[in-house]
C-alpha cells in the first residue's frame, strides 16, 4: 500500500503581479520519483525551493503543504534534516578537492569524523567517483560535478531527494547513469522529486508527474 510523502492544496506564489505558481495542487507517494515537467519559467524551481524552505508561499488559509508530516515554515530544520537537495547550478567549493566538498557538509549534519570516512567512501563508490576523490573541483567535467553534488546531498541518507534539472546539459552517458542511479535510490525507499524539460527523462525515469505551464 502506497503512502503520502509529500500533499500540497492550493499552493500560490506570486512576484508582484506574476504569478509563479497559480493554485497547484499535487501528492507524492513515499518511495516514487515524481517529476515536474515543463518549459522555463514554468514555475518547477519556485516549487521545489516552496518545499524545502527556501522561498514563502502566498499566504492562503486554505493552502496545505505537508513534507513528511511536516510544514516548510514551521519545521524547516526537520525537512532540511530529512531531504536532499540537487540544485540547478552546481555550487561546489572550487577550492576544495572532491573529499573534501564532502566532509565539509559532513560537519553540518554532525557526523563523526569515522562515520563521515565511511559514509564519503560509500557514495564516491555509489555515484563511480573514486578515481576522482582527491582531484580537485575544477578538474572535474560537468558531469562529474553533477555527480559529486548528488552525492552531497545524500550524505545525510535522506528520506526525499530533490533534483531541479538533474541532467540538463549533460551527456547521453552520464544522464544514463544519473537514471540508473536514481531508480536505485528509488528501490533503497527514497522519494524523488525532481524538475525536467525533458520529455524523455520525466519519460525513463518518472512513476507519476505533472506537467506545469505559466505557474
Ligand atoms: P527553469 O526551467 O528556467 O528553471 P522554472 O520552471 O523552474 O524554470 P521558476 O524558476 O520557478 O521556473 O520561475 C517561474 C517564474 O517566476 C519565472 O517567470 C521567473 O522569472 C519568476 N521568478 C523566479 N524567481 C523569482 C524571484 N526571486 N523574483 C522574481 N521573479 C522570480
Amino acid at each position: 500500500m502506497s503512502e503520502t510523502a509529500i500533499l500540497v492544496k492550493n499552493l500560490n506564489k506570486s512576484y508582484g503581479a506574476l504569478k509563479a505558481v497559480d493554485s497547484l495542487d499535487f501528492q507524492v507517494e513515499k518511495a516514487e520519483c515524481f517529476g515536474f515537467l515543463g518549459p522555463n519559467g514554468a514555475g518547477k524551481t519556485t516549487t521545489m525551493k516552496i518545499i524545502y524552505g527556501k522561498a514563502e508561499p502566498d499566504p492562503g488559509r486554505d493552502t496545505v503543504i505537508d513534507v513528511f508530516g511536516f510544514h516548510p515554515a514551521k519545521n524547516a530544520l526537520t525537512i532540511k534534516a530529512l531531504s536532499g537537495i540537487v540544485p540547478q547550478q552546481d555550487n561546489l567549493d572550487s577550492q576544495l578537492n572532491v573529499t573534501d566538498n564532502l566532509s565539509i557538509y559532513s560537519k553540518f549534519y554532525g557526523m563523526s569524523a569515522r562515520e563521515a570516512k565511511k559514509r564519503i567512501s560509500e557514495l564516491l563508490d555509489f555515484m563511480e567517483l573514486e578515481e576522482k576523490a582527491r582531484v580537485k573541483i575544477g578538474q572535474l567535467s560537468g558531469g562529474m560535478q553533477r555527480r559529486l553534488t548528488i552525492a552531497r546531498a545524500l550524505l545525510n541518507r535522506p528520506r526525499l531527494l530533490i533534483l531541479d534539472e538533474p541532467t540538463t546539459g549533460l551527456d547521453p552517458q552520464v544522464r544514463h547513469l544519473i537514471w540508473n542511479k536514481l531508480r536505485e535510490l528509488k528501490e533503497m525507499g527514497v522519494t524523488v522529486l525532481l524538475t525536467t524539460h525533458y520529455m524523455e527523462e520525466a519519460f525513463q525515469i518518472c512513476d507519476r508527474l505533472i506537467i506545469m505551464d505559466k505557474g
